[in-house]
């Protein structure tokens, strides 16, 4: 039988709707609405793209939105300045900084200058590190995203096995540890893992797969359990058509639930961004 279908669209709209009302009755309660920040350094096709989904989502919520540009020749500490006019305004609650930056910033020092109350998109070092310890406010949106559609599907996590192929500091690496807090048993692969052709060893076994790697048809159906939970994170371009890195019709007859691409983890993401920019707005006002 072929798989369920795992919809981002459809469980991000529930969360909205949520989110929605908590901001309408936040405003009534103190007359402020939070306000999420972004900036873009430089053209990039798919930060454009991500900016105005955010820019959608936050109005439809009533999230103030502001996006600020910066030339693409701007210096790291140009970038650092900006961040921190907005770490001292009162009035915004959250700022998220588009990757990747120009060639030649590195984005650590760039990303640590959010304050890490205001960091929307949990990748401050000091919130990082609440992943790992298990106590985070403000939690890294498409791992966070990944989490929510994995329980979406009903699955008891305590004690299942996860493998996670791909281990960046974006997805990977938090979705491991958020997975660990649940008494799921993860293995996590990487660049070398593939080098060794060892792949399909980790996947075989995994009842729960998540692939984030941007490498279109990388993973094949027949590695994949039959009755896995699949979550494909990956989004890639082929043949002007966007695709994920699991060959989804063959996985589909192995799986239980699988997410589409595009249509799966994306939507979500956007939605947890703006659920960290109402946190963080409820944090700074103590509400
Ligand atoms: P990334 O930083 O480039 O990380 C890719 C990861 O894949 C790395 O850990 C890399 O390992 C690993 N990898 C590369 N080739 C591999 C192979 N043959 N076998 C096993 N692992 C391999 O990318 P990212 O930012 O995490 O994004 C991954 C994908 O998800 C991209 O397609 C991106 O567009 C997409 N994405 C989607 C969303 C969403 O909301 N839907 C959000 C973020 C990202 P090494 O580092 O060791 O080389």
């Amino acid at each position: 039988m072929s798989a369920r279908l795992l919809e981002g669209k459809i469980v991000a709209a529930k969360i909205k709707e949520d989110l929605k009302k908590e901001i309408e009755s936040l405003k009534s309660k103190t007359g402020n609405v939070p306000k999420l920040v972004s900036i873009q350094v430089g053209e990039n096709p798919a930060s454009s793209v991500y900016v105005k989904a955010q820019k959608k989502t936050a109005e439809s919520l009533g999230i103030e939105y502001d996006l600020k540009i910066l030339n693409a020749s701007a210096a790291e500490a140009d970038i650092r300045d900006e961040i921190q006019a907005f770490n001292v305004d009162k009035k915004v609650s959250g700022v998220i900084v588009q990757l990747p930056l120009p060639e030649g910033i590195d984005h650590k020092p760039v990303i640590s200058a959010i304050a890490p109350e205001k960091d929307a998109e949990s990748m401050h070092p000091e919130n990082l590190g609440h992943v790992l310890l298990g106590d985070a406010k403000l939690v890294p949106c498409t791992a966070q995203a990944v989490m929510t559609l994995i329980e979406h599907s009903g699955i008891d996590l305590y004690g299942k096995e996860a493998t996670i192929v791909g281990h960046s500091d974006i997805v990977g690496k938090p979705l491991s540890m958020l997975l660990l807090n649940k008494f799921v048993t993860i293995s996590v692969c990487h660049i070398a893992t593939g080098e060794r052709g060892v792949l399909c060893e980790h996947i075989k076994n995994a009842e729960i797969l998540v692939v984030a790697v941007g490498k279109a048809g990388l993973i094949k159906g027949d590695w994949i359990k039959k009755g896995a939970i699949v979550i494909d994170v990956g989004i890639n371009r082929v043949d002007n058509k966007i695709v994920g890195d699991v060959k989804f019709e063959e996985a589909r007859e192995q799986a239980s639930f699988i997410t589409p691409v595009p249509g799966g983890v994306g939507p979500l993401t956007v939605t947890m961004l703006m659920r960290n920019v109402l946190n963080a707005f409820r944090s700074q006002h103590n509400l």
